[in-house]
């Protein structure tokens, strides 16, 4: 009788869960939808922020899709994807990242009836790229460029850019205090890569508007001994000497052994060790520094050894900032004392110690080289500082941008009215399915404009409509919605400006996402992965069945933390 039954064949491990077929990407678009769904009512000027709070207790306020996605902490494989085009958007351009999510999550919803229809996901995947594709040369013909124009003409054409990212943010009241603040701050750097050369520093307490842009580095007073009141806070002109040592009496037995024959030498041991640390500042001071800094400790000795001569010192000042004075002075940061020669001071027009708000500050500014530039952030309470910092970071990622490639497009939706125009356009031209396929992706790219009115509590249908409408004639491609109105109006007299990249990525990402979704036909969920940390622990108690299923419980809940 046994010999009678096949054998079964095992392809993959018990337990093994695996979904496939139409409904299994039915699934994954419902999931991608639902996450699109929980940063629709985020984008733009009239958009509300969202508050996220996890069982440790921090609370965190935003309106930045990437920050929302990051901690919203998606478990869902294909939903997924969308958490990690909305953070490339983010590292690549910095701005964008509610559009780039709600694109791919509004391609896939317009896919869903097809696929439920039997179409192949491979026919929709070749028309979206196609269209993605005639969707970005088409953004690349309306861009319009700022090259060419004087200086002060471009920081206008970056303030607006700046401008209308910071109008869906928290900070939207003082956009144009914001935006003048970071294009100031942008152009300070000039060519430098390095994005951190501007620093953000932030201080609660006091008004938006104390909020302060500082040419040069500024940081918190670091933590001082006795004597540190002596010393001048303010030079015009001052040498700076950066370093990386420790200034302070060390009893030389933690380094060496020393073995002494007779206890009268033990005295000379200590001499010793005072004669190295005043050598040390000894050198300081004949460098002609009148500022000193050190990454490591700056000792109660050295701190009024400094006093006495009249030169100011703070220790253990932070590696980031230390760096930033490096540039910024034209200093070099020393590891050894002998040997200081002029070319390593760094200087600056004046270094002054200032009180901020609650803090004292240690500012440099009207620095040579100038290449960083610092914005102290003032604001109440904590979160709403925090928010601040991501939105700036979000109109500094944007004025670099547009400063590098410097083409901009008409936002408000205008530009999404004009590729879906664009498209429809386009795919009358062509024969067969891909028709509907393309004109779905185009009726996509609505979702822009129809959100910022949803948003913003205006008619979205009747907005549309207009739209539409002005779109079809000659001349109306950068209207897009007016927010202020309710009404539609053209984006570029209005400077609602975007940098033509961050609208190029975000096509090109979400159409992206949307097709490796449609790509995925089945999902198999290995048991072992998914209580990978578990069985570190279950190891221990041994055995299967019962307790490997519970392990696999706990698996999860640590997974999620
Ligand atoms: P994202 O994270 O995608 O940048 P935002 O919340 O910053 O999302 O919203 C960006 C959208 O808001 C863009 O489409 C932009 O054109 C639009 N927008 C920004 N400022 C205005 C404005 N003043 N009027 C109309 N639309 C605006
Ligand atoms: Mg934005």
């Amino acid at each position: 009788m046994a010999s009678m039954m096949q054998p079964q064949i095992i392809l993959l491990k018990e337990g093994t869960d695996t979904s496939q077929g139409k409904a299994q990407l039915v699934s994954n678009i419902n999931a991608c939808t639902a996450v699109a769904d929980v940063v629709r009512t985020t984008l733009g000027p009239r958009g509300m922020d969202k508050l996220i709070h996890d069982d440790k207790g921090n609370v965190t306020i935003s309106n930045d899709g990437a920050t929302i996605m990051k901690l919203l902490d998606i478990v869902h494989p294909a939903a997924k994807i969308l958490v990690d085009i909305a953070k490339s958007q983010d590292s690549e351009v910095g701005d964008g990242t509610t559009t780039v999510v709600l694109l791919a999550g509004e391609f896939l919803k317009e896919a869903k009836p097809f696929v439920e229809d039997g179409v192949h996901p491979q026919n929709l995947i070749r028309s979206y790229r196609t269209a993605s594709y005639l969707a970005i040369e088409r953004i690349k013909q309306l861009a319009s460029s700022i090259e060419g124009k004087s200086l002060e003409e471009k920081k206008e054409l970056l303030a607006n850019c700046a401008a209308t990212t910071l109008s869906s943010k928290l900070i939207g009241g003082e956009k144009e205090f914001f935006a003048k603040m970071v294009v100031d701050a942008v152009i300070a750097i000039g060519d430098e890569d390095r994005l951190n050369m501007i620093g953000i520093k932030k201080v609660s307490g006091g008004n938006m508007r104390d909020s302060f842009l500082v040419n040069g580095v500024a940081f918190k007073k670091t933590f001082s001994y006795a004597g540190f009141e002596q010393q001048p806070k303010k030079f015009l002109n001052p040498k700076i000497l950066i370093l990386n040592i420790e200034l302070e009496l060390k009893s030389e037995k933690e380094n060496a052994e020393i073995r002494l024959s007779d206890p009268s030498q033990y005295q000379s041991i200590v001499d010793a060790e005072w004669n190295i640390i005043y050598d040390k500042l000894d050198k300081c001071v004949q460098s002609g520094a009148k500022v000193v800094l050190s990454r490591l400790a700056i000792g109660d000795l050295a701190t009024q050894y400094f006093a006495d001569r009249d030169i100011f010192c703070a220790g253990r000042v932070a590696e980031e900032d230390l760096q930033r004075v490096a540039a910024a002075t034209g200093g070099t940061v020393q590891t050894s004392i002998n040997d200081v020669i002029d070319e390593v001071l760094g200087t600056c027009e004046c270094f002054e110690e200032k009180q901020v708000g609650n803090e004292r500050f240690n500012i440099f500014s009207g620095c040579p080289s100038g290449r960083t530039a610092t914005i102290v952030l003032r604001g109440g309470a904590d979160q709403f500082i925090e928010e601040a910092e991501r939105s700036l970071h979000d109109a500094i990622m944007i004025v670099r941008r547009a400063l590098k490639n410097s083409t901009v497009v008409p936002g408000g939706g205008a530009i999404d009215m004009e590729i879906s125009r664009y498209l429809r356009d386009k795919a009358r031209e062509i024969a067969g399915r891909s028709q509907f396929f393309i004109n779905s992706y185009a009726k996509a790219l609505e979702v822009i404009p129809r959100q910022l009115c949803d948003n913003a509590g205006f008619d979205a249908t009747d907005m549309l409509n207009k739209l539409r409408q002005k779109h079809s004639t000659g001349g109306g491609a950068p209207y897009g919605v007016d927010i202020n109105t309710g009404g539609i109006a053209d984006s570029y007299a209005n400077f609602v400006w975007e940098p033509a990249v961050v609208k190029i990525n975000a096509i090109n990402a979400a159409t992206e996402a949307a097709c490796l979704v449609l790509s995925v036909d089945e999902t198999v969920k290995n048991p072992k992965s998914e209580s990978a940390q578990g069985d570190a622990a279950a190891g221990a108690m041994g055995g299967r069945g019962r307790g490997g299923a519970a392990f696999r419980g706990r698996g999860r809940g640590m997974r999620r933390r």
